[in-house]
């Protein structure tokens, strides 16, 4: 069996962000030499997704007001969490709703994703280092 660990780094400008990051899973994919198995990928923070859908930037804009109508990251009192002093328990939440890891079928040595299916990392408490985590095992 053949295996691949590797860590993407992400530090966003803001708060919340949605970055399509497939080709760096393909890339991983390639890396791996893997032609048949599994890919898994999961955000390591508990306020950030990774989640597949569609590239469209109404649909990123729709995902983005659905989590704060959901989960407003204000004001920040009406959550209980942040009374730890931590202002971020709207991205807990938001994190919950989008998700924490996806798995992809390798197939041929390529990621078989179905038509307009896209892999993103969801920042949800920016503006610090966080990473995900890409694991590929197969033949
Ligand atoms: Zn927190």
């Amino acid at each position: 069996m053949k295996s691949l660990t590797k860590y993407l780094w992400f530090n966003t400008k803001t708060r919340r962000a949605y970055i399509n990051i497939t080709d760096e899973v393909e890339k991983a994919v390639k890396e791996s030499g893997v032609k048949e198995g599994l890919c898994l990928v999961n955000a390591m923070h508990i306020t950030a997704s990774v989640y597949i859908n569609d590239d469209e930037s109404g649909l990123i804009s729709d995902f983005d007001d659905f989590l704060e109508k959901l989960a407003p990251h204000e004001p920040i009192s009406k959550y209980r969490h942040n009374r730890t002093g931590e202002d971020n328990g709207d991205a807990h939440i938001k994190r919950q709703i989008m998700g924490r890891e996806v798995v992809v079928a390798i197939t041929d040595g390529k990621l078989d994703l179905g038509p307009w299916e896209q892999i993103f990392y969801g920042e949800f408490d920016g503006r610090r280092r966080k990473r995900v985590l890409i694991k590929i095992i197969g033949e």
